[in-house]
């Protein structure tokens, strides 16, 4: 049964296609500027949005908004621009938009904490000069966490991290895909993380050192992850037979990749790297219309807000939140 405060909220990763290339351990031949991630999927989503009349929480690798002279990831200065720009209109049309740290390494998490510390605050420090707004979020890349990470996180301003996805058959998965990729001499830049975090809880709650955790969504049924690529890898049956056991949740938090409304007829995808990441084949038409029925149906009777939203309001609150 949904309370009267229940809430959903809605977020997008904008992991750049490189990084795409890099799971999979491929050669990625597509320039920065050329990037379907960026070009065609976040104005996708924000579209969609718009038209749901949704905000929802976007997070951001600060390095893709810093031109290669300055250590960023993006060669040409007007990209840079047109990014920043398209950055700028996600907090005018009433979204949050949150830290997915500066270089997106997926072994963040066992660096030292004066270096994750650094890439940490210089994250936080792009995202304040681009869009004028405190950052309160971060997400961790590849949902790894560590005591050390956490530690920065807090020390870079944050109030939250969502950073876990609590579904072991997600890493089960994964971790068959690196172990396959190694076998055929293409091992993934992905690493294995903490084993136990697909196994914790599936509600909001606060890390030992204090920090809050919102959890992404996962189905109570398996614990089946509830994020936009299995959306699209369910198809119409995910719709009949897993949306009903999401819908009992008091907790939705469901997670996007901006890639998620990009497919094999874009500019930028390649067709090795659609071989390998099935969800491309599916239409970006097919999709939305996927994601539109998700949405609609889980926004019914709940509360749409941003994740900054939701940590401000259970900070406010007398909500008794469990320590892991
Ligand atoms: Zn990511």
């Amino acid at each position: 049964m949904l309370a009267s405060g229940d809430t959903i909220s809605v977020n997008v990763d904008i992991d750049a296609i490189r990084f795409y290339y890099g799971i999979h351990g491929l050669t990625n031949c597509t320039s920065p500027e050329s990037d379907p991630v960026w070009n065609f999927g976040v104005p996708r989503f924000l579209k969609l949005f718009a038209e749901l009349g949704m905000s929802a929480t976007f997070f951001v690798v600060a390095s893709d908004l810093v031109s290669m002279s300055d250590g960023g990831a993006v060669q040409d200065l007007t990209e840079v621009k047109r990014r920043r720009q398209l950055v700028r209109s996600m907090v005018a049309q009433g979204h949050e938009v949150a830290s997915h740290s500066f270089g997106h390494s997926y072994a963040l998490s066992r660096k030292s904490f004066q270096d994750i510390n650094a890439d940490l605050q210089r994250a936080v420090d792009i995202l304040y000069e681009v869009t004028g707004v405190p950052i309160i979020g971060f997400r961790a890349p590849g949902y790894n966490l560590s005591p050390s990470l956490i530690d920065a996180i807090e020390k870079s301003g944050a109030i939250y991290s969502s950073s876990r996805l609590p579904s072991p058959p997600y890493f089960v998965a994964k971790w068959l895909v690196m172990l396959k990729g190694a076998l055929i001499g293409q091992p993934s830049r992905s690493i294995i993380g903490e084993i136990a975090s697909p196994f914790l809880s599936r509600r909001p709650y606060r890390h030992r050192e204090g920090l809050l955790e919102l959890p992404m969504s996962v189905i109570p049924l398996l614990r089946l992850p509830a994020i936009g690529t299995f959306f699209t890898l369910y198809g119409d049956r995910g719709i009949d037979w897993l949306l009903p056991h999401l819908k009992q949740e008091n907790w939705l938090n469901l997670e996007f990749h901006a890639i998620d409304l990009v497919d094999r007829s874009d500019a930028g995808v390649t067709q090795n790297l659609v071989s390998r990441q099935p969800d491309l084949s599916t239409s970006m038409t097919q999709k939305q219309s996927l994601f539109t029925n998700w949405l609609l149906e889980l926004a019914q009777g709940r509360s749409n807000q941003t994740l900054k939203e939701v940590a401000n309001n259970i900070d406010r609150s007398s909500y008794h939140l469990s320590k892991f």
